[in-house]
């Protein structure tokens, strides 16, 4: 029996599985075309709060792979989904978002007034997301207002992402600033929280959590978050985690794979010895 054979529905990381940056990974096309034509459900979960949905398919379509917004869920999403169903009336409630043009849209689409200035340090709500213009008076109106009692959340933690240059500062280091001098802690989406599996779950209507599987090349996000979540977990090592890290790691993949082709061969090959020892 295959991988792909134990599963209907895939949660597919993004960065390290089916590209790296611009590059797309070999044979991750062939095999995302494959699991539709098997009538697989593909999700694709990404943390980066920086593009829209439509942003990740036309990066996707200009890699030969076919997806609709609605295949992708980011972190903005799932925190503003997430806050919609925590919150029953956001009519009339006002949003200060520290963030990207695609976060400020989507918090504005659930209903929240978007506010700046003045008005913002006596927000509802304090909203944050990476975005490369971050600035000091952007952490003192998150700090006056999560002290004037706003409430706290932000898209997700990573403290970096990856770029041309190198890592780069991304959300997590820009929330660190508004954590510490708020001395309030935010509430977080992105993996490895449970939130942004929920929302893929809620948003694709599955009911059975044993028919889906995590693919990811991260261990602390990916498949953590997919443990946190009561799902199968899969471990690529096309991305950012080698084989040897499974040593010194308490979290434990139920398969380690090589890259996404693996998926349509024999299941026995890649179950993770290290978690189910011969
Ligand atoms: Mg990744």
């Amino acid at each position: 029996m295959r991988i792909v054979d134990l599963f209907e529905a895939f949660f597919i990381d993004l960065d390290g599985v089916v590209y790296i940056g611009e590059k797309p990974i070999s044979g991750a096309k062939e095999t995302l075309l494959r699991l539709r034509s098997l009538g697989k459900t593909t999700i694709y979960l990404t943390n980066d709060p920086r593009s829209s949905p439509e942003d990740y398919v036309k990066k996707l379509e200009n890699m030969g792979i076919p997806s609709n917004p609605e295949d992708i869920i980011t972190s903005i999403m799932a925190i503003a989904h997430y806050i919609k169903y925590q919150h029953q009336d956001l009519i009339q409630k006002k949003a200060y978002v520290v963030g990207t043009q695609a976060l400020k849209r989507e918090i504005n689409r659930i209903g929240l007034a978007l506010v700046e200035g003045e008005e913002a340090k006596m927000a509802d709500f304090v909203i944050i997301g990476g975005h490369p213009g971050f600035h000091y008076d952007e952490i003192k109106i998150s700090t006056l207002a999560i002290r004037n009692g706003a409430l706290f959340y932000a898209t997700n933690r990573d403290p970096n992402v990856p770029s041309e240059e190198g890592y780069v500062p991304a959300t997590g280091s820009e929330l660190a600033a508004i954590e510490v001098a708020s001395g309030k802690r935010a509430i977080t989406a992105g993996k490895p929280e449970a939130i942004m599996f929920e929302v893929a779950i809620a948003k694709n209507h599955l009911d059975s959590k044993e028919n889906i599987a995590i693919i990811g090349d991260r261990l602390d996000t990916d498949i953590m978050g997919g443990k946190a979540a009561g799902i199968s977990t899969i471990l690529v090592l096309s991305g950012s985690t080698k084989s040897e890290d499974l040593d010194d790691t308490e979290i434990m993949p139920d398969f380690v794979i090589n890259n996404l082709g693996d998926l349509l061969s024999d299941k026995d090959k890649f179950i993770n010895p290290k978690k189910f020892p011969q």
